[in-house]
């Protein structure tokens, strides 16, 4: 039984790396946990404080004499605070943090916000006027004027800022509208919900009736419900394909839990967290959902969270972070797109949101729901084994909605007959028929850049990073000079006109990236308007959205990008969906690599077609009889999941086993040699000891798939279990290990669970 514990008297203090220690009485010892709320005497007058139990432990860390004994652990409920530290504790146990970074992923930090005056635009005519402006303003192809009248249809007050940065309306377009009277422009401090930096709410409110479920729809909510009345607390997953509903479901299943008087999370990955999500969200509950994301300061997040406690909003939609929301009777966690990637941390605590999620639902009594239209393997193989409960939807929720016609293209035999262009003929034959009939396209390709090296046609070298163990890329925008980049470490320098290495001047560009394909689209079809969509394309703030609302607006023909397009966004214009290579990472080096371009492939496809009109997939491709191609252009999930489960059985990959690598890596390489050298043979040991009873599998070391990276060389070694608990233990002796001889603190220790 530990006899002290660490305590934090203010937990919204940045200082929760300052806990004090305090000593257990001993009648306390059998029920004082972390997460418990405690009163302890504190400072010269030992004026009694409430503070929280983070750490238990047997050591004292200052003279003993001194330390001051807990007086008594609160009683009554249990509290958002207590249970967001047992959290932290789990995570940190889970992932490997210390105790003090996983406190700060999970608590906000406080922060005063001051309040900003802003420009807000109003909209004073009805609504019968509106609709009119509109039609009259799409009549005379006053785009950017009939997007700025449409937004109104749901709301009355819009934030300048926003027009502006997401919205990709100016002034101009506002002036004449003004000068009319029909709008007005004004300027307020508001910062209470940064729903409202979206919306200013409706006379009356704007809370909506949702849609009618259909049958498919009906079916899920209502089995959940009748779990939830009954008392049963479990995971869910809502399998369901691209426009299947599921966004309804989640918000009859928030109606639901809201009418029982519990909070809910909702969990959407930040880049799917678009203006057109969160307006549906805010018609449907108006000012009781509130929404979170990485442009908001500490300070707005603080007080989001804030209001979380305090009962205001019993609603957060936000990406993973929005997990740790105090809500004090938590009672549903959906998490949407649960396959993506971006869902687990990539700091330290590399915690994944989904096992974070069911973690916390166990601590509140909450249910939790995982939806996608590509599940991830690990939830799949859950759901099939009956530890989670299981939904499909194979059918569009819209009416006339059908599912696209899906052709593979083998860009082998375009080559052989002659055709050596980026498109094939098929594909080049639908973008014209598309650009004639005035539909829109999709052109994904997963590469940004022009070209993806230089390389020297005398000496044959490709222009390397000096920090890096990879080619530079091109990058050619119009009206800027040419670039090489690294993509790795940004390492940028202008384009070389000779070979560093032999002088020669014959430099040419090897392999496609998206601003390649934009130059060849206007090449090919320079009748059509084009926008493209990458991190180059993206990176000022807003861009992503403006970019989104321009092509949802019938701005552009033909939408060229890279994963960004194919997340999460709904244009019903669209009608034809180009994935240009499918191969590009189909043999990369980790065990998720066909997992990942099958989601991405299905997810591509699954953009064609929305609306009532026939969509196509073309699905250009180097390997056209790989099973993931195979399985993504037949639209077989479960096929492919049996394919891959058996691939993974066999090599005895997750989710068959647990998987842990650890990274080490150094400035100077052989002390990153001699580094991994000494974690190595503590694993190898344990692994002839545990050997027998195949409890533990090493791969390795060896030097990771891009050895030097901005100038560290990095080693690696993969350890595979049943038994997660081994692979802990090993993490926690071999990073002590590392600290103990990297007393200089020069290399890089980085453990990772897959
Ligand atoms: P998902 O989240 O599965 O992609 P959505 O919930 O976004 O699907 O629904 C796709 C489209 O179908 C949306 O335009 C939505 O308004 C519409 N829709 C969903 N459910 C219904 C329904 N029951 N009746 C009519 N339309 C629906
Ligand atoms: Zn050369
Ligand atoms: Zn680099």
């Amino acid at each position: 039984m530990a006899e002290f514990a660490q305590v934090i008297i203010d937990i919204t203090h940045e200082k929760v790396d300052r806990p004090f220690q305090y000593r257990i009485p001993q009648r306390l010892r059998e029920t004082l946990t972390v997460g418990c709320q405690v009163e302890v005497p504190f400072g010269r007058g030992n004026h009694i404080r409430r503070g929280f139990v983070v750490e238990v432990s047997d050591r004292a860390e200052i003279d003993r004499e001194k330390i001051k004994e807990i007086a008594g652990i609160l009683e009554g409920s249990v509290s958002a605070e207590s249970q967001l530290i047992q959290v932290a504790w789990w995570m940190k146990e889970r992932y490997g943090s210390t105790m003090n970074q996983a406190l700060k992923t999970v608590l906000p930090v406080k922060q005063e916000v001051r309040p900003q005056k802003k420009q807000w635009i109003f909209c004073l005519v009805d609504r019968e006027e509106l609709n009119r402006l509109i039609k009259e303003a799409a009549r005379k192809k006053y785009r950017a004027r009939e997007r700025l009248l449409r937004a109104f249809l749901a709301t009355n007050g819009i934030p300048m800022e926003l027009l502006a940065n997401q919205m990709n309306i100016t002034r101009a377009t506002i002036k004449p509208l003004e000068e009319k009277g029909i709008l007005m422009v004004d300027s307020r401090s508001l910062v209470r919900n940064p729903a409202e930096s979206y919306v200013q709410s409706k006379e009356g409110g704007w809370e909506e009736e949702g849609l009618t479920l259909n049958a498919e729809q009906q079916q899920v909510v209502l089995q959940i419900k009748k779990d939830y009345d009954e008392g049963i607390r479990k995971t869910y997953l809502l399998h369901g394909i691209t426009g299947s509903g599921k966004t309804e479901i989640y918000m009859e299943l928030i109606d639901y839990v809201r009418s029982l008087g519990k909070q809910v999370i909702l969990l959407i990955p930040e880049i799917a967290l678009t203006y057109q999500t969160v307006m549906r969200f805010c018609r449907r509950f108006g000012s009781q959902v509130s929404f979170i994301n990485s442009r908001l300061s500490a300070g707005e997040r603080y007080e989001q969270f804030e209001r979380a406690r305090n009962g205001e909003i019993p609603i957060m939609i936000g990406p993973r972070s929005a997990l740790f929301t105090p809500f004090r009777s938590l009672g549903l966690i959906i998490m949407d797109e649960e396959h993506e990637g971006a869902y687990k941390s990539e700091i330290t605590p590399r915690y994944h949101a989904r096992e974070t999620a069911l973690y916390r639902a166990s601590l509140s009594g909450a249910s939790v729901v995982l939806g996608s239209a590509t599940p991830s393997l690990e939830s799949y193989v859950k759901a099939m084994h009956g530890i989670y409960g299981y939904f499909k939807i194979n059918r569009r929720a819209k009416a006339n909605s059908v599912l696209p016609q899906i052709q593979v293209v083998d860009m082998r035999r375009e080559l052989q007959e002659g055709n050596r262009s980026i498109f094939s003929r098929n594909l080049a034959a639908l973008i014209e028929d598309r650009l004639k009939k005035k539909e829109q396209v999709m052109l994904f390709l997963n590469r940004r850049g022009y070209s993806r090296f230089l390389s020297c046609r005398n000496c044959g070298e490709a222009i390397k990073c000096p920090h890096c163990d990879v080619t530079l890329t091109l990058h050619r925008e119009q009206g800027q000079e040419n670039q090489l980049i690294c993509h790795y470490c940004g390492y940028h320098i202008p384009r070389p006109k000779t070979c560093p290495s032999c002088g020669s001047p014959y430099l040419a560009p090897f392999g496609t990236g998206t601003q390649k394909v934009e130059a060849m689209v206007r090449e090919v079809f320079p009748q059509a308007r084009v926008l493209r969509m990458d991190l180059d394309t993206t990176s000022k703030k807003g861009g992503h959205e403006e970019i989104i609302a321009a092509f949802g607006a019938g701005e552009a023909d033909i939408l060229i990008g890279t994963q960004m397009i194919v997340k999460g966004h709904d244009f019903p214009a669209v009608t034809l969906v180009g994935i240009l290579a499918a191969d590009l990472s189909l043999y990369a080096s980790d065990y998720q690599c066909s997992e990942r371009p099958f989601q991405l492939l299905t997810q591509a496809a699954g953009r064609a077609g929305r609306d009532e009109r026939q969509g196509d997939v073309v699905i250009q491709t180097y390997s056209p009889k790989h099973y993931c191609i195979e399985a993504a252009a037949a639209q077989d999930y479960e096929g492919f999941c049996k394919r891959e489960l058996e691939y993974r059985k066999l090599l005895h990959y997750p989710p068959v086993c647990a998987m842990m690598t650890l990274m080490v890596g150094a400035e100077d390489e052989t002390l990153a040699e001699t580094a991994m050298g000494k974690a190595s043979r503590l694993i190898l040991t344990w692994e002839k000891d545990a050997g027998e009873n195949g409890q533990l599998q090493v791969i390795g070391p060896v030097n990771a798939p891009v050895y030097k990276l901005n100038d560290i060389f990095r080693k690696i070694i993969y350890m595979k279990s049943e038994n997660y608990a081994i692979l802990i233990q090993i993490r926690n002796r071999t990073e002590e290990l590392l600290k103990q001889m990297d007393e200089a603190g020069k290399v890089n220790v980085q453990f990772d669970f897959c």
